[in-house]
């Protein structure tokens, strides 16, 4: 159970199979989030079909509702969603941490208001892997802290330093062997706290390990050197996560760096908002031009709303505020960025995923802004891609 097999390199980019209770997943991937216990708007059916395969599900939004008995009765999440894949969890820390009020942490955990109802919750490493027991994820996260950005240099490393002894304390805690608990590196954009955090958490040897602390305000460029430093010092043959990181141009710059799997709410949150993505970048679809297109959102599309409907149609929803435009433009978004993850297996699989990444940088950052002169993509972008180790 967990294996991690390795099928395919291209510089530094992989594919590989990683086995879970609930079945084999092909990284790298990209994994939808489902807050609430549902990817909003999407059917499992759906999810399947355009072929999703884990599914993220937040500690955090399920612990305060329904609560994680509820679940269990269930259970646990694929009985309670009827999602038959496997399921990852976060620790909800995170949420914590931007959500909660009067938020109180402490050596021993933390105490937050919910922000639902106001009440006073407690959540520590072990309260945090008992909740992720009862929700019955195949995958599981430490309980750590992500500082904000910017925090202080002091204040990061002693966050990152409490994490470890956080991180001890969930596999202490930790009763069930069919989850894989994930360890997080923290550090910031410090490369010398980065590799603090690698040196105090790679012993402890965990089945997968996350980048966590990024994506949270700092610039494209500190974000990807802070990726490039920690993945290079990541375990070969273990999935490397880069926690709540899911634009297209990321999953391409994250997998030219080894990163196996990502999630972020952003193809289903950009979709309820009318903008559908495409290799072109993000179509407005409530501008005036898709209102009278014929054309489908993306001809190479093999999604339901590319497969059926016009431009025009699906502008016309959005307009008139029918829930079907949200729906199909979440699923286009999603099925966009798993045909993207396809696309980079078979250009890792043929051994040419740097040549396939600049062709699709090219046409997707033609026009826009801060590219830099002479690769027309922007420099962190081609840096990430082109930088062999
Ligand atoms: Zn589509």
């Amino acid at each position: 159970m967990f294996e991690f097999q390795i099928t395919a390199q291209s510089g530094r980019a992989r594919t590989a199979t990683f086995a879970t209770p609930h079945g084999a997943v092909q990284t790298p991937m990209f994994m939808p989030v489902g807050t609430q216990g549902t990817v909003k708007g999407i059917s499992p059916q759906e999810l399947t079909e355009i072929g999703s395969q884990i599914v993220l599900a937040n500690t955090y939004h399920l612990l305060l509702r329904p609560g994680p008995e509820l679940v269990a009765v269930h259970g646990g999440l694929p009985g309670f969603t009827a999602y038959p894949g496997p399921f990852l969890t976060d620790s909800g820390g995170f949420q914590v941490m931007s959500l909660g009020h009067m938020r109180r942490i402490t050596e021993e955990g933390v105490t937050f208001k919910s922000h639902l109802d106001g009440s006073s919750v407690y959540l520590s490493p072990e309260r945090s892997v008992e909740v992720q027991q009862a929700l019955g994820a195949d995958i599981i996260m430490a309980f750590d802290e992500c500082p904000p950005y910017p925090a202080e240099r002091d204040y990061i490393q002693a966050s990152l330093e409490r994490t470890v002894r956080w991180l001890e304390r969930c596999l202490t805690f930790k009763s069930r062997d069919d989850q894989a608990l994930f360890a997080i590196v923290q550090g910031g954009i410090h490369s010398d706290l980065r590799q603090q955090s690698l040196d105090a958490t790679l012993p402890f040897s965990t089945p997968g390990f996350a980048i966590g602390g990024l994506a949270v305000g700092e610039g494209k460029a500190e974000m990807y050197a802070a990726v490039e430093y920690t993945a290079a010092r990541l375990p070969a043959d273990k999935p490397r996560y880069l926690m709540g990181v899911g634009h297209p141009e990321d999953l391409v710059a994250g997998i030219a760096l080894g990163v196996d799997m990502f999630d972020c709410v952003y193809p289903t949150r950009t979709g309820r908002f009318g903008y559908a993505l495409t290799d072109d970048g993000r179509l407005n679809m409530n501008s005036s031009a898709p209102r009278t297109s014929l054309e489908p959102i993306d001809p190479d599309c093999d999604c339901y709303a590319c497969r059926h409907y016009t431009r025009a149609y699906l502008a016309h929803l959005l307009r008139a505020e029918e829930m079907l435009a949200p729906r199909m433009l979440s699923l286009h978004n999603l099925r966009y960025l798993h045909r993207l993850v396809e696309r980079a297996r078979e250009a890792i699989r043929v051994g040419r995923y740097a040549e396939w990444a600049l062709s699709w940088a090219a046409r997707y950052f033609k026009g826009k802004p801060k590219t830099d002169e002479m690769s027309g993509v922007p420099a962190w972008f081609a840096r990430s891609v082109t930088d062999d180790v």
